[in-house]
């Protein structure tokens, strides 16, 4: 049981990696309005997956093209990246985040000689992994979600746990951003 959930934790990694591709645009036609978490927790660590739209997060999705675009990319990278403030622990628990990657093809200079895709102009996404470390694990109760009050254009954030008493699913919304473990 404990090397399943670990395994697939590390397939959580593995999927960063692999959605980090210019080539998922392509493969996967996302729903704009619709982000989607996916948490893991294995004894004091939790991980997280998030993936968006680049629509809900900057409002485009083609390769940003002025001042203005560049900067809007660069800045939610950069909100992104904090992952204490976009995923709230139960504070009793004392989850400190460890490591947190963003990447997006639209904050990639030179990337459209690498993928010629014509679907890429289309769609494009944001993708983040979170990595953090409880000191009372025990006291994991949920989490709550604060994308919305960073990202107002996303509408939904789906999210799927691998928690360690089973698999939970649900649907959070503005006001109603909390998920119970
Ligand atoms: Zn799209």
């Amino acid at each position: 049981m404990l090397a399943r959930r670990l395994s697939m934790g590390i397939g959580f990694c593995a999927a960063a990696a692999l959605l980090s591709g210019g080539a998922w645009a392509a493969d996967k036609a996302h729903v704009h309005g619709e982000s989607k978490v996916k948490l893991a927790v294995e004894g004091n660590v939790v991980e997280i997956e998030f993936e968006s739209p680049a629509h809900d997060i900057v409002g485009f999705e083609s390769m940003p093209k002025t001042a203005k675009q560049r900067a809007a990319v660069e800045s939610a990278v950069a909100a992104l990246k904090k992952g204490e403030a976009l995923f709230r622990l139960t504070p009793g628990a004392g989850c400190k985040l460890e490591e947190a990657e963003v990447e997006t093809p639209l904050a990639e200079s030179g990337h459209k000689e690498e993928h010629k895709h014509a679907e890429e102009e289309e769609h494009s996404e944001f993708h983040a992994h979170y990595h953090f470390r409880c000191a009372q694990p025990g006291r994991l109760k949920g989490v709550e979600v604060r994308l919305f009050d960073s990202f107002r254009t996303m509408r939904e954030v789906e999210v799927s746990a691998i928690l360690p008493g089973g698999q939970r699913a649900a649907s959070l919304k503005p006001g109603a951003n909390r998920f119970d473990f």
